[in-house]
């Protein structure tokens, strides 16, 4: 028996109630699952029981309702580290995106008077990310290089959309180097990038890492012991949790050594004029009221991947954390068949070209056609209930790099099926009728 003949993913499609529903008087083709997912029953059970039981405010209240919200709240935290394989839950810190967990670190990197030891970016400095980065992964780093007088400096890709490892060995000699920052699989291309090669090379010349997981955390097992970079970002909206939640892993003696972030409530041990004292991780790095359903709701879609390989809330962690992998097995392999699909239909397509062909790459499809724009590509898909994305999927430099100022992009989920392939392909086919 196969090790994911256990995970049923076609079933699971039932799951999500909004896959049922129609957009423009057809059935909802939904193919935008790397800007979001969509959130199963069993998430929004756990949401609806919160709001309607147990909302409260966490660790401030000694009453019955802060105490269950707390619970839950601290065990979701529990349940993150177990999805990615964190030695402590201290080095979990919940943010509202992937994008703040990186503004996060760019901010701390700043350095501060008050923490003379901390690692931190300086004049001179460089920092270098890969072209196919999400401007999340570049604009912090940009506002911080304008601070300290350091300089970003992109690794460059191949044309099939690879980061070019001699450049990247070459750029690495330069004996300036204080932070490498890549993306974990591209939200425009597709391509999952050797990280954990990047990252052992990015320690041997002493520089800081981070990788930016908002495409990998829904589609692969995230172990970040084995990738050993330093921080690693999630966004997790598009975990199947709601939105407004992201998850910044750090390890806990570079968290511990650098200056806070935020300032205000649950991050302080004491205030006083004369000094003030900050609270130890993860409150540290997390001030004021946190996103306490949003967290809780995460907690609610691991535990919902973990359910589709086999175990249970009350399985032990070595259980859970198999089946995550059971789970994650089946979900990369049926998105990798449904990406493959797409690619063989849409490119018997005249005029139609795909960017990012690199071999191995996720559940996503970017493409261009000669006779139409992407914008009109996706009017067109939506008016007969397809939902892709077109424009520059926050990615200018890779765009201006492959030539191109957008393109259309189907992205998959597990709960999509080859139907839904051919309503893609046949959708496309008709805008090249429109527009020949
Ligand atoms: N990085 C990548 C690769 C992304 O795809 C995204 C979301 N499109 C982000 C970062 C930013 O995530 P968020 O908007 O959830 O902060």
């Amino acid at each position: 028996m196969s090790q994911t003949a256990t995970v049923d993913l076609v079933r699971a499609r039932a799951d999500f109630p909004i896959l049922a529903t129609e957009a423009n008087g057809h059935p909802l083709v939904y193919l935008d699952n790397a800007a979001t997912s969509q959130k199963p029953q069993a998430v929004l059970d756990v949401l609806d029981h919160f709001w309607k039981t147990e909302n409260a405010n966490v660790h401030r209240g000694v009453h019955y309702l802060s105490q269950l919200a707390t619970r839950d709240f601290d065990r979701a935290r529990e349940t993150v580290r177990l999805f990615l394989n964190a030695s402590s839950s201290r080095e979990v810190i919940l943010t509202k995106g992937c994008t703040e967990g990186i503004n996060l670190v760019a901010g701390c990197l700043a350095g501060s008077p008050a923490y003379p030891g901390a690692p931190k970016i300086g004049e001179g400095d460089e920092i270098l990310l890969s072209t196919m980065e999400h401007h999340s992964n570049i604009v912090p780093w940009q506002i911080l290089a304008q601070r300290v007088g350091a300089t970003v400096r992109p690794i460059p890709i191949t044309d099939e959309g690879e980061i070019d490892l001699e450049a990247y060995r070459s750029m690495l000699k330069s004996g300036r180097v204080k932070m490498v920052g890549i993306v974990h699989v591209s939200n425009s291309l597709g391509t999952v990038n050797p990280i954990k090669e990047m990252v052992a090379l990015a320690h041997e010349v002493g520089a800081l890492t981070l990788i930016d997981g908002a495409q990998a955390g829904p589609h692969r097992l995230i172990d970040v012991q084995d990738i050993d970079a330093d921080f690693y970002t999630l966004s997790c909206h598009k975990i199947y949790a709601p939105t407004g939640v992201g998850i910044l892993y750090g390890k806990r003696s570079l968290l511990d050594a650098l200056p806070p972030y935020h300032g205000g409530g649950d991050m302080i041990h004491t205030v006083s004029f004369e000094k003030t004292t900050y609270a130890a991780l993860p409150a540290k790095y997390e001030a004021g009221t946190p996103n306490i359903a949003g967290m809780i709701g995460l907690g609610a879609a691991i535990d919902y991947l973990i359910s589709l390989g086999g175990a249970s809330p009350l399985s032990t962690d070595a259980e859970r954390r198999q089946a995550l992998g059971r789970a994650f097995d089946a979900v990369g392999e049926r998105e990798h068949l449904l990406m493959a699909a797409a690619t063989d239909r849409l490119l018997e397509i005249p005029g139609l070209r795909i960017t990012g062909t690199v071999p191995g790459k996720a559940g996503i499809v970017s493409f261009t056609l000669a006779s139409a724009h992407p914008h009109d590509i996706g009017t067109i898909l939506d008016q007969s209930g397809i939902a892709i994305r077109a424009g520059h999927h926050c990615c200018m430099p890779l765009m201006r790099r492959l030539g191109v100022s957008a393109t259309a992009r189907a992205s998959f989920a597990f709960y999509n099926t080859f139907e839904e392939v051919d309503f893609l392909a046949q959708g496309v086919e008709r805008v090249t009728e429109l527009f020949s």
